[in-house]
């Protein structure tokens, strides 16, 4: 079969994407699913809006305009603050976006008339992990700025926490974007209708029985995709974590000396390597290389274990047992890995279901 290849299983997928719904049904709590891993894939778009998703978020517009052009019928958020050159784009093919600058709105506004359409807006509030976000005191400010701007209508307000500093969704800040979200309903009468509370990260504070507040709905990717909470990497309860699996082929198998020789300088990549001499091993060379993955993101088979990698070659320790030429090895992969290998043009993506679509 064709490799390196992803094989990815809607229904896996599907019965994850059910249950997080479900489950976050109960605390009041819609979810948004984010498709920018899997590269605006159709197949799984509609996976998810069939396991009840209420609208799909993607970071590139690109995907976005991919799906449109795939006809998947959902709302659709650009998760991104838009780039000013992309505003024409933006107000074409997404629904809503997500914003911290009055520049781009204002653009987008006047894109929006343009086109003579109307865009939705989510102002994403800094709650402390430093990425995107306007500072909570200015929020009012630009709530004020944004409501005289035409063709654009405030949907809500957001917060995005757990990715540049890895600071926890907990009770003071779902707290304070609560309250921030009464304050604006105060200031202008009811303006903020959606609350939009976080990614994967947060799910062990929706699901742990918190106060919930205002927060209504949360953007869910790797959690859908991968089966895991993303503070601590744990499997969730009922989720398969095995919805995507990567597969790679041997290309050289050798029994060969765990220690280089020669002057040893850089490696490809400008590391320096560090081998404990272990004897001989049975060696063998993967077509497939960190072009197409995150090695560091590759969860090895039992038996097997990653030793390198460079742009096309992924070196493995097979253990006592050497592999044939032509053999395949199958690999879990963290969201790092699966994101490169979605990208990669050189790995095959093999859809599997047995529901038909
Ligand atoms: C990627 C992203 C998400 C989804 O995060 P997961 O950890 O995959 O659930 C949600 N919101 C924003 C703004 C993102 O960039």
């Amino acid at each position: 079969m064709i490799a390196p290849r992803l094989e990815i299983d809607l229904d896996k997928i599907f019965q994850n994407a059910v249950t997080l719904v479900e489950r976050l049904a109960e605390r009041g709590i819609s979810v948004t699913g984010v498709t920018k891993a899997t590269l605006g894939s159709p197949e799984i778009a509609g996976t998810l809006l069939r396991a009840g998703v209420k609208a799909l978020g993607d970071s590139r517009i690109e995907n976005i305009e991919s799906m449109r052009h795939a006809h998947v019928p959902a709302s659709m958020t650009l998760i991104r603050s838009p780039m000013i050159s992309q505003a024409d784009r933006v107000v074409a093919h997404a629904d809503i976006s997500f914003n911290t600058e009055l520049d781009v709105i204002s653009k987008l506004s006047s894109a929006a008339c343009d086109a003579g359409r109307t865009h939705g807006i989510v102002l994403m509030v800094e709650l402390g992990d430093l990425r995107e976000g306007i500072m909570p005191r200015d929020l009012e400010k630009t709530v004020r700025e944004t409501l005289r701007l035409p063709n654009i209508v405030i949907k809500g307000i957001g917060a995005n926490l757990a990715c540049r500093s890895g600071v926890s969704p907990d009770a003071n800040n779902m707290a304070e974007l609560s309250a921030l979200a009464d304050s604006i309903d105060s200031t202008f009468g009811p303006t903020v209708h959606v609350v939009s509370g976080g990614n994967s990260a947060n799910l062990l504070w929706a699901l742990s029985g918190a106060t919930i507040g205002r927060i209504n709905d949360l953007r869910l990717g790797e959690s859908i995709l991968l089966g895991r909470e993303t503070l601590h990497r744990q499997p969730i309860d009922g989720l398969h974590t095995d919805a995507m699996t990567l597969i790679a082929e041997v290309v050289e198998s050798k029994i060969k000396p765990t220690q280089p020789w020669g002057e040893i300088a850089q490696t490809a990549f400008g590391e320096e390597l560090c081998a404990i001499d272990q004897g001989n091993i049975s060696q063998a060379i993967l077509a497939i290389g960190r072009q197409d993955i995150d090695p560091g993101g590759l969860v090895a088979p039992l038996g097997i274990e990653l030793l390198g990698a460079s742009s096309d070659h992924l070196v493995v320790d097979s253990g006592p047992n050497p592999l044939p030429i032509g053999a395949e090895v199958r690999f879990q992969l963290n969201y790092g890995a699966l994101v490169r290998a979605m990208t990669s043009p050189y790995v095959a993506k093999i859809i599997r279901s047995h529901i038909p679509a």
